[in-house]
């Protein structure tokens, strides 16, 4: 299931994405590799290696933005709610405890919770996140990693790339004018990367922080007593990467059932 938000403020920040990755896609090929590394086989390695870095990026954020991220279906009738405002607000339901949402008015299985902006309840949400457009949930919550990698990795690919193209050739550019704007886009290329990159490896550590406890954000803020009892990390990590081998972890292209091997495993990522 393809989902789009008409949220404004998640548009912004999904264009503020495509422009910045298209910016320092010019600035890397036009002022760093063609006026220094052009004419040798290593140039246009670079110039290849960026682009695929930038590929995975762009990618795995479609993904993430276009994913169902774990909505939960709504009733298709209406479900009689008279006994919730008596006191009882959770029902079994196989086993597990089922809560009920009076915005949604629907039962939603543990762990989901209801996000405003999407206005339905989300399957083990994390949080929603303005740069996918989407909230960060059960079934999506591998692409958003993914992203945040390859967004550190082209950071960090530029950052190298600013270094060695300077190291190579200080001058760079024949005329003045040349030089001084290889210089100007340089300096903001150099933000950018510092900016996204500081930013991707805040967040990417919350993310792995909350994979490996098995708690998402909205679990921490709630949580009261000490955290759940511990499952082994390869499990957890199968619960957000899927069942697949692990070198398809940060590939956006695989989908294998989520979770622990099993007749549980009815979703793919
Ligand atoms: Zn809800
Ligand atoms: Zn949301």
């Amino acid at each position: 299931m393809v989902v789009f938000r008409t949220d404004p403020c998640g548009i912004v920040c999904v264009l503020i994405t495509y422009i910045s990755v298209l910016y320092a896609d010019y600035v890397v090929i036009r002022h760093l590799v063609m006026p220094t590394l052009s004419d040798t086989l290593w140039g246009s390695i670079n110039a290849l290696g960026f682009n695929s870095v930038l590929f995975l990026l762009i990618f795995s954020h479609m993904r993430a933005v276009l994913s169902d991220p774990g909505i939960i279906p709504l009733p298709d009738t209406d479900i009689d709610f008279s006994d919730i405002h008596s006191g009882q607000k959770k029902v079994e339901k196989g086993g597990d405890e089922w809560t009920v949402c009076m915005k949604c008015e629907t039962y939603r299985p543990p762990r989901a919770h209801h996000c405003r902006i999407c206005r339905r309840c989300i399957r083990r949400m994390d949080h929603h996140c303005p740069w996918i457009n989407n909230c960060v949930g059960e079934y999506n919550q591998k692409f958003f990693i993914q992203f945040l990698f390859y967004t550190g990795l082209a950071s960090l690919y530029a950052i190298s790339l600013v270094v060695v193209s300077w190291i190579l050739d200080p001058m760079g550019e024949k005329s003045k004018e040349a030089k001084h704007m290889r210089i100007v886009h340089t300096i903001i290329l150099v933000i950018e990367c510092i900016m996204f990159g500081l930013f991707v490896i805040a967040i990417g550590c919350d993310q792995m922080q909350a994979v490996l406890h098995d708690e998402t954000a909205v679990e921490h803020i709630q949580r009261k007593g000490p955290r759940k009892a511990k499952r082994p990390k390869i499990s957890l990590l199968a619960d957000v990467f899927g069942n697949g081998p692990m070198y398809t972890w940060l590939c956006p292209f695989y989908t294998h059932p989520i979770g622990p091997p099993g007749p549980s495993s009815t979703h793919v990522v």
